[in-house]
């Protein structure tokens, strides 16, 4: 049994204090938070699961992460006792007269790129059968079937169940000042581990006051939603708009509840949204289905999202710290792919074996860095390099 910190009890903090508890490991978890979450990105956002509808603006291996992470997330749910959701019945995606152009790059860029995934377009006629209040709107649509949501808010609440039952020992509203090696400042003392997992999030990025184990490169992507009540709505799977400046969604919830989202600023600002934001998101879903007019705004929610200079997830591995980050705007999409290769890190670590060779026994070696912090070199490099000589 190691004994392993977990600093961050977001996202990837909370499912990697769960599964390395059930792996017999002796786990702390911290979070400057409580427990609900409210400064974790993973609180803020919509819970999509749209590989194909990401696929635009992001690299080919964060849809195969996607997909991969689709078919992991049953089962990782099936393990906790609270209340969970998760759907995956589709998405549509749809387009104004005005963006019909980059529809029609959409659909060219999905056939050319990912033609082993079904990809239907529909008329009107086809459109109502599925979702019958849109047809009104839209006379065209694409539908992407493999693709799906989860309810963020209450995976957080059902893990946070599980790790209290599990008994593992969280320690909440704790900031974790400093990282060093095995080693963290935490309530005027240094605390050393076996193990530490960074899983800060935007709390790791680097400022003047924030250096010592801080990541260079990280930066902070704000997002903006709105979690509407709008029971004289009915829409049974996320809708995707084209837009020319953001990739706007509704993602419907339970029982009358949306989420519109979300805006993409390069911004670490996380003050309250701004009437820019709120004008394009509310009018983008009304333009999506009227009945949003007599929605009840419910939350207006600002989040930040962590990122690196690629937008790709980064898992940085020592012997005694890994630092998991920039998950960006696919922390949801991509978490059970990371949690498998971070599980399959720390076995890897505890038998001391040689860091490079997890290039062998990871599916995606190149999110991997083996050397010290600051290196650019990943596994996949490495590997390339042993390969070719
Ligand atoms: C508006 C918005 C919409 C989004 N929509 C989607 C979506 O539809 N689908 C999708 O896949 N992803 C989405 N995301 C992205 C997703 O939420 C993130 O990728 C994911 O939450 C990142 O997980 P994480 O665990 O790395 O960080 P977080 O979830 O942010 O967790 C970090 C945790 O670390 C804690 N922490 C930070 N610093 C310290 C410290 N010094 N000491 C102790 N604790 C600390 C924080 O309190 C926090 O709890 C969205 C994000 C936003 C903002």
């Amino acid at each position: 049994m190691a004994n392993i910190a977990i600093v961050g009890a977001g996202l990837m903090g909370r499912l990697a204090a769960l599964f390395l508890h059930r792996q017999g490991e002796q786990i702390t978890l911290f979070d400057k938070d409580q427990k609900k979450g409210e400064l974790s990105a993973a609180r803020a956002a919509a819970g999509l699961l749209t590989p194909l509808g990401e696929s635009l603006h992001c690299e080919p291996n964060i849809v195969a992460m996607g997909f991969d992470s689709l078919a992991l997330w049953p089962k990782i749910l099936a393990s906790l006792d609270g209340y969970h959701f998760f759907q995956q019945q589709g998405s549509l995606l749809v387009s104004h007269a005005q963006d019909s152009g980059d529809f029609q790059r959409f659909v060219k860029h999905l056939k050319h790129n990912y033609a082993q995934h079904p990809c239907h377009f529909l008329n009107r006629e086809q459109i109502n059968e599925l979702e019958p209040e849109l047809g009104r709107s839209f006379n065209r649509a694409l539908y992407l079937p493999e693709e799906g949501q989860i309810g963020n808010r209450k995976l957080l609440l059902a893990l946070q169940q599980q790790l209290e039952s599990e008994q593992v020992n969280w320690h909440s509203n704790q900031h974790v000042k400093q990282i060093n090696g095995n080693r963290l400042f935490v309530n005027g003392d240094w605390r050393r581990f076996d193990l530490i997992i960074d899983c800060r999030g935007t709390g790791a990025i680097k400022t003047a006051g924030n250096t010592v184990g801080a990541i260079s490169d990280l930066r902070a992507v704000r997002g903006e939603l709105f979690q509407l009540f709008a029971p004289d709505v009915h829409i049974q799977r996320p809708i995707r708009l084209m837009h020319p400046r953001y990739q706007l969604y509704i993602a419907p919830k339970d029982k009358g509840h949306y989420v519109v989202g979300a805006t993409e600023i390069e911004s670490d600002d996380a003050g309250p949204m701004t009437v820019r934001s709120s004008l394009e998101l509310l009018s983008a879903a009304y333009s999506i289905h009227p009945g949003f007019a007599e929605a009840q705004i419910r939350q207006h929610v600002v989040g930040t999202r962590p990122a690196f200079s690629d937008n790709q997830p980064r898992m940085q591995v020592s012997n005694e710290l890994i630092q998991i980050n920039g998950l960006f705007r696919h922390g949801f999409l991509i978490a059970p792919v990371l949690l498998e290769q971070l599980l399959t890190a720390v076995a890897h670590i505890k038998q001391a074996k040689p860091l490079e060779q997890l290039a062998e026994l990871v599916a995606y070696p190149e999110l991997m860095r083996w050397q010290p912090p600051g290196s650019t070199t990943n596994l996949n490099q490495r590997h390339n390099t042993y390969a070719n000589s």
